[in-house]
């Protein structure tokens, strides 16, 4: 693999067995291939510890993240706790989180800062909707989101993905055009926030990546990777789009 990024995102999907199970697949298929800088999964967080003591060749991530450190927020999981259990990337501000927990795009940044400040990656997503690229809103939208969700975010330690919302678990990947005009701007965005260091961020894909199109979105230039959901929770596909970077 070149220097693709590929993120499994397994969302609320998983068991200790099915861990365990995935890890044995996914070794016998790399064959002592895997990058844990390149390649990650995140999991469910009673699963974090078990896919880090069972496959270390792998970069564990979470789903979500508090913004708080510590205090009586019940339910919460703190970045300092997730580094703890061997967590080195957090994704924030998924459109599942923005739509059934009301995150804004402030406190995603509050979020991505959070996780940066224990020194994990903060993968933050940003994506428009079907009627906002109907209505040829998308790129203002995308754009704006990407200023927004990135307020006092450092450039280290940061990852964006690019997810528009019609993609996600519908089987309609956005065509690598489609993709690649996006993650131009989103590059212009990143640029016009960090300078030049903005330029060598990586901007991941997601939305219904599968075997059969991941090939065509990683060759586009624009296009560093990709955020992975149903089709990281079977070790085959998974390993066939990671080969595919
Ligand atoms: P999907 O999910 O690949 O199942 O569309 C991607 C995501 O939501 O991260």
């Amino acid at each position: 693999m070149a220097d693709k990024l590929v993120i499994g995102n397994w969302k609320l999907f998983g068991s200790n067995e099915r861990i365990r199970e995935f890890a044995i697949e996914l070794k016998a298929l790399s064959a002592g291939r895997l990058d844990a800088q390149q390649v990650v999964i995140c999991t469910p967080y009673p699963y974090l510890a078990t896919l880090a003591a069972v496959l270390p060749e792998v970069g564990v991530g979470a789903q979500d993240c508090s913004v708080n450190t510590e205090g009586a927020f019940t339910g919460e999981v703190s970045a300092a706790m997730l580094a703890d259990v061997g967590c080195r990337w957090s994704i924030v501000g998924h459109s599942e989180r923005r739509q059934y927990h009301a995150e804004s795009d402030a406190g995603v940044a509050l979020k991505a800062v959070a996780v940066q400040q224990q020194g994990l990656c903060a993968v933050v997503c940003v994506g428009e909707s079907l009627e906002e690229r109907k209505r040829g809103d998308h790129i203002q939208r995308v754009a704006s989101q990407v200023r927004a969700s990135l307020e006092g975010v450092a450039a280290e330690n940061l990852v964006v993905a690019y997810e528009p919302i019609w993609a996600i678990g519908t089987g309609e990947t956005a065509t690598p055009e489609q993709a690649d005009e996006m993650h131009g701007v989103i590059r212009q965005v990143l640029v016009e926030l960090y300078g030049e260091s903005g330029r060598a961020l990586r901007v991941l894909y997601g939305g219904s990546v599968k075997p059969s199109t991941a090939g065509g979105l990683f060759a586009c230039d624009n296009i560093d990777g990709a955020l992975v959901g149903g089709a990281s929770l079977e070790a085959e596909s998974f390993w066939q789009i990671v080969t595919a970077a």
